[in-house]
């Protein structure tokens, strides 16, 4: 039996509050006790799935706020792990997302300890007017204490998330927030255009009239701006939203976007093996009786059809600043991309927004303002499925 490579992702769900904008999977005002509860499920989980030669090259805590249970569990949750697949030396990347003002010197050597070589901080903004009205639970000082408390415990791969296109946000407010993150000395930056996603309080707000968005123009100019600032400060886009230092880009984002394999565990996880995604009961409290219970907490799957693999690989390939190759397409599938999905591609190529040659076909500075556009036209494309002689 060969070896299969995988990622794993491990959902901690606890929140201190909820953040107008989100709509993760997320609990708050749960007890120690509930998570210990929570983490002994998960290990459990671990134990019930363990495919054939499964090794490992990255974990990811996230969340939910991972930073916020006792750090002596992420230990447990990593010991664990380590019993259960070999890793993968030279590429394991262990990367747990912290909100700042939940990190303690403490908290911080026992994840390094623990094996826990990534942070990612959430920043999101740099005005405590726009952290109050997101319902952030830190303040600005927060964020420069815990990113500088992380280098001074040993950490060397430190990222930072911000949010642009807030309500009634300035470009110079945002250029504040990049510049002061930047100050910082960051290995890696995400930055996410602000999404209305339904049901959420930001959702709400908008519909009342009592918050506005900024025009799009307005933060187009904020992705282009922030763009060229980080790549005169060596931070490089690689993704429509991720920027790093060469050699520090997520490998455990990259398994994603590139549709490799990975496993996930907690409530409300999604797993994916080609061919097939699975999901878990999102209820954390469901999810832990399950679990305790002997049962199998997967609340649903998807068997996915060679055609709807290719516009998976592709549109998730085109996030990618290099885009898809098209020897690891014809690797994968046994056919060429044009061959696959040649009209919608050429008729993107004539807009401006799609770009390639013989080696590669990626998305354009416009295709990329234009994402989700162009990624709903290739997932609605016809896919012609054909194998190679
Ligand atoms: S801290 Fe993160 S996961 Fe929790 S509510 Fe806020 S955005 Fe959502």
């Amino acid at each position: 039996m060969g070896e299969r490579r995988y990622g794993l992702y491990v959902h901690i769900p606890f929140c201190q509050a909820r953040c107008t904008y989100c709509d993760f999977n997320t609990v708050t005002g749960m007890s120690e006790e509930d998570h210990r509860r929570y983490v002994g499920a998960l290990i459990q989980e671990l134990r019930q799935e363990h495919p054939p030669g499964a090794v490992l090259t990255s974990l990811y805590f996230g969340g939910g706020t991972p930073s916020l249970i006792d750090p002596r569990l992420i230990a447990t949750i990593i010991e664990a792990v380590r019993g259960w697949a070999p890793l993968v030396d030279d590429a394991w990347e262990v990367t747990l997302e912290v909100n700042p003002g939940t990190a303690t010197e403490e908290a911080l050597t026992a994840w390094r300890d623990a094996g826990v070589n990534r942070l990612s901080i959430g920043a999101q903004a740099r005005q405590p007017s726009h952290l109050a009205a997101l319902h952030r639970v830190h303040d600005v000082d927060q964020i420069d204490a815990t990113f500088l408390l992380a280098r001074t415990a040993g950490f060397n791969n430190l990222s930072l998330d911000a949010i642009y296109g807030l309500p009634d946000q300035t470009l110079a407010e945002w250029q504040e927030t990049v510049n002061g993150l930047i100050a910082l000395g960051p290995d890696h930056l995400s930055l996410y255009a602000l999404t209305v996603e339904r049901g959420t309080p930001l959702q709400r707000q908008l519909q009342r009239g009592v918050i506005k968005l900024p025009h799009p123009d307005l933060v187009a100019d904020m992705a282009d701006w922030a763009e060229l600032r980080l790549a005169a400060e060596g931070l490089l886009a690689y993704e429509i939203s991720n920027y790093a230092k060469p050699g520090k880009e997520s490998r455990h984002n990259r398994l994603y976007w590139e549709l490799e394999p990975y496993l996930a565990l907690g409530a409300g996880a999604h797993a994916y093996v080609p061919g097939r995604r699975w999901w878990n009961v999102r209820g954390v409290r469901r999810y832990v009786t399950i679990v305790e219970q002997g049962g199998d907490p997967m609340a649903g799957e998807e068997i996915l059809s060679l055609s709807e693999e290719m516009r998976q690989f592709l549109w998730l390939g085109l996030r990618e600043r290099a885009g898809v190759s098209r020897e690891r397409f014809r690797e994968r599938f046994g056919v060429d991309v044009q061959a696959a999905v040649g009209e919608p591609l050429a008729d993107l190529v004539a807009r401006g927004l799609v770009e390639e040659n013989p080696e590669w076909v990626r998305l354009t500075a416009r295709g990329r303002d234009l994402a989700n556009w162009v990624g709903q036209r290739l997932v609605d494309a016809p896919i012609t499925v054909r194998t190679s002689e």
